[in-house]
C-alpha cells in the first residue's frame, strides 16, 4: 500500500508541476513575442507618426541639385536608426524602388538572391503603407512609401526576429530548468507526504490486520489532530468496542457451554442438513449413545418427526421414547431459521414422573376399591338385617351386626391410615422427639405381641445386648413401626413358625432387626413391598385385617427419623428386615445436632 500511495503521490506531483511549467512557459513566451511585434510597430509608427513629421520631411524633401535621392533617403534614415531601432545587424532599414522594389540603399548589403518581396513591400509598391504583421512568420517588417523628387520609394524596415527568439530560448532553459527543480521538490515533497500521510495508514492498515486476526488488544497512537487522528481515535474505540462485544459474546458462550455440560436434560443440536453440531452428556447418559458428526437426525429422531416438519413449527414438537426403562420426552425446536439455523432436541428424562403419575392413579382406585368392599360388606348384611327383621334368630343377627361393626372398623382403619399417610406427605407430621431407650421399646413390643404369637404357636426370641444406647425420637411413633413389622412376620409366618427380633448398635445408629421363616416374598415383589396398598397375597392380608399400608407408613416415619428401613437379603424361607434409627435423631437442616 506504501508504494502504491507513494507513486502516485509522485506522479501527481509530476503531472502537476509538468502541466504548471507548460503553462507558464506557453504564456511567458508568448508574451514575450506579442510584446516585441507590438514594439516594434509601435516604434516604427510613432516614428512615421505625425509627431515625428521633421523625419517624413526630412524623407520627401529633396535637397537642392541633388543627384542621387536613394543614397540623400539613406542618410536621412541613418540620421534616425535611433527611433526607429535600426541595429545594423537584427533589425535594418532598406530604400527601395518605388515601382520595382529594387534595392537602392539600405542600412545593410542587398542579402544574396535579392530581398524577399513580403505582402508589406507588395502594399508599398501598390502606394499603401505596409504595415501587417505576421505571427506565424519568422520576421517583422514594415514597408512606407515615400515620394521624393518626383520619384516615387519604399522604405523597408526588417527585422529577423533573432532578439525575441533568443529571449525565448534562454527562457526555454530557464523554464527546464525550473521544471528539474520543481520535479526534484515534488519527489521530496512526496516523500514527506507518504511520511505524514502513508506511515499512519500503513499503522492503521497493521492494526485492522490484527484486529481481524483476533488480537484487540493493540492500540495505535494517536499522533496527530487532523483526519488520520481521528481515524486511528475512531479505530481504537472501534477496537475496544468489538473487544467489549466478544468478550460479551465469549462469555454468554461459556456460560451456555457450563449449562449444556451440567444440565440434567440431555440437548442435541443438528444444523440445517441434519448434522450433529452439538450434544451434551445428559443427552449421551439418556440415549445411552454417543453423537459424532457423521450421526443424522433421520437416524435418531426421524421416527418422531420429519427435519422439515420440526423446521417449519412454530413452538416445538413433542414426543415420546423409551430408552433402557426410562421414560424420556422429547422436545424439538427450531432455532434462528435463517441460514444458519438447525434443530434442536431437548430430552427429558420423566420416568419418575410417570411412575408418580401411576402411582397416584393406583392409590385413588386401591383406596376406592379398599373403602368399597366393607361398605358392600355392611350394606348387604344392613339389607339382610332389614329384610329379615323379626324373622332372623338373635344369634344370626348378633353375628351380622359383629360383622358390621368389624366392617366399620376396618374402614376407620383404612380412614385413619390414610390420614396419617396424607399428614407424612403435606409435611404436617411433626416428630415428638424424647429420649428413651432402645431396649426397653425392642423389648415392649416384643411383650406385646407374646400372646399373639402364642396363638399361632410361633416361637418368638429375642437376641439384644445387655446395653442398647437412648434414641432421640418420637417413641409412639417408633413403637408404630417395631409393632408393624414384627406384627407383619406373625402374620405372614404359617403357625408353629420361628420369630427372631433382634436389636443392637452400629456407629451413631440402633438397629432392630426381625426374622421370620414364613412365606417371604417373591423377588419380584421385594421392590413394592414399601408401596401404599401394595401386597403380595391380597386375600391373606385382608383376612388378617392388613390394609396394604402399614409398611409405607413405616417407611415415612422411619425416612422422617432420617432412618433406614429395609429388607435383609438372606437364604432361606422367610423374611427379615430391619430398621436403623439415627441415635441422636434426625439432622436439623443444615447438618447433625
Ligand atoms: P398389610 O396391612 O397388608 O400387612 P403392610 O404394608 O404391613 O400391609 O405389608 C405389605 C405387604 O407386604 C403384605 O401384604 C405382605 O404381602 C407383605 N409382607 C409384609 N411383611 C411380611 C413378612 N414378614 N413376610 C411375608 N410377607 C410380608
Amino acid at each position: 500500500m506504501r508504494r502504491g500511495l507513494h507513486m502516485k503521490l509522485v506522479l501527481i506531483m509530476v503531472l502537476l508541476i509538468l502541466s504548471l511549467m507548460t503553462v507558464v512557459g506557453a504564456f511567458l513566451m508568448n508574451s514575450v513575442t506579442g510584446y516585441y511585434i507590438n514594439d516594434f510597430y509601435g516604434q516604427i509608427a510613432s516614428a512615421f507618426g505625425q509627431d515625428n513629421a521633421d523625419f517624413l520631411r526630412d524623407l520627401e524633401s529633396p535637397t537642392e541639385g541633388e543627384t542621387d535621392a536613394a543614397a540623400m533617403v539613406d542618410e536621412v534614415l541613418s540620421a534616425y536608426v535611433g527611433v526607429l531601432g535600426v541595429d545594423g545587424r537584427n533589425r535594418n532599414y532598406f530604400v527601395l524602388d518605388g515601382t520595382t522594389g529594387r534595392y537602392l540603399a539600405g542600412s545593410a548589403e542587398e542579402p544574396e538572391g535579392g530581398l524577399a518581396i513580403t505582402p508589406n513591400i507588395s502594399a508599398a509598391l501598390l502606394g499603401e503603407v505596409g504595415f501587417e504583421s505576421d505571427v506565424a512568420a519568422d520576421y517583422m517588417d514594415a514597408a512606407i512609401p515615400i515620394h521624393r523628387g518626383g520619384e516615387s520609394y519604399v522604405v523597408y524596415i526588417l527585422d529577423n526576429r533573432a532578439t525575441v527568439r533568443s529571449l525565448n530560448s534562454a527562457m526555454f532553459t530557464l523554464i527546464l530548468e525550473a521544471l528539474v527543480v520543481g520535479l526534484a521538490i515534488s519527489i521530496l515533497l512526496s516523500f514527506l507526504l507518504s511520511k505524514t500521510m502513508v506511515t499512519p495508514l500503513q499503522r492503521l492498515t497493521d492494526g485492522l490486520q490484527e484486529v481481524a486476526a483476533g488480537d484487540f488488544s493493540k492500540k495505535l497512537e494517536v499522533t496527530s489532530r487532523d483526519e488520520i487522528g481521528q481515524l486511528t481515535e475512531s479505530f481504537n474505540s472501534m477496537a475496544r468496542q468489538l473487544e467489549s462485544t466478544i468478550a460479551a459474546v465469549r462469555n454468554e458462550r461459556n456460560k451456555l457451554d457450563t449449562l449444556f455440560l451440567h444440565m440434567a436434560d440431555g440437548v442435541v443440536a443438528f444444523d440445517r442438513e441434519g448434522k450433529v453440531i452439538h450434544s451434551n452428556p445428559a443427552a449421551g447418559r439418556m440415549l445411552r449413545r454417543s453423537f459424532g458428526p457423521e450421526d443424522r437426525y433421520e437416524d435418531l429422531f426421524g421416527d418422531l418427526f420429519s427435519l422439515e416438519q420440526v423446521e417449519q413449527v412454530d413452538g416445538h414438537l413433542s414426543g415420546e421414547r423409551e430408552v433402557a426403562g426410562r421414560s424420556l420426552e422429547l422436545l424439538l425446536a427450531p432455532f434462528a431459521r435463517g441460514e444458519e439455523g438447525g434443530v434442536l432436541v431437548l430430552i427429558h428424562d420423566v420416568t419418575e414422573q410417570r411412575s408418580a403419575e401411576r402411582m397416584r392413579k393406583d392409590f385413588v382406585a386401591n383406596v376406592s376399591h379398599e373403602l368399597r368392599t366393607p361398605l358392600t360388606n355392611i350394606r348387604s348384611y344392613a339389607e339382610t338385617l332389614e329384610e329379615g327383621l323379626g324373622d332372623l334368630p338373635p344369634e344370626t343377627a348378633r353375628t351380622f351386626l359383629g360383622v358390621i361393626l368389624n366392617e366399620s372398623d376396618r374402614m376407620t382403619h383404612i380412614v385413619q391410615d390414610l390420614l396419617t399417610l396424607s399428614r407424612f406427605d403435606s409435611g404436617r407430621s411433626e416428630l415428638h422427639l424424647t429420649r428413651f431407650s432402645f431396649g426397653q421399646a425392642v423389648e415392649d413390643t416384643y411383650r406385646a405381641v407374646l400372646m399373639d404369637a402364642q396363638k399361632h404357636a410361633h416361637s418368638v426370641r429375642l437376641e439384644m445386648p445387655g446395653q442398647l444406647p437412648q434414641v432421640l425420637a418420637d417413641h409412639e411413633r417408633v413403637m408404630q413401626v417395631m409393632m408393624n413389622i414384627v406384627s407383619n412376620a406373625i402374620k405372614y409366618t404359617p403357625d408353629g413358625g420361628t420369630i427372631v427380633i433382634s436389636a443392637g448398635q452400629g456407629p451413631g445408629t440402633a438397629w432392630m432387626q426381625v426374622d421370620d421363616n414364613g412365606i417371604g416374598i417373591p423377588d419380584s415383589d421385594r421392590d413394592r413391598i414399601f408401596e401404599r396398598f401394595y401386597r403380595v397375597d391380597k386375600a391373606r392380608s385382608r383376612q388378617s385385617g392388613g390394609t396394604g399400608l402399614g409398611l409405607s407408613i413405616a417407611k415415612e416415619i422411619v425416612d422422617l427419623h432420617q432412618g433406614r428401613l429395609y429388607l435383609v437379603d438372606k437364604d432361606g424361607p422367610g423374611l427379615t428386615i430391619r430398621m436403623e434409627l439415627p441415635v441422636d435423631g434426625p439432622a436439623p437442616e443444615g447438618g447433625r445436632p
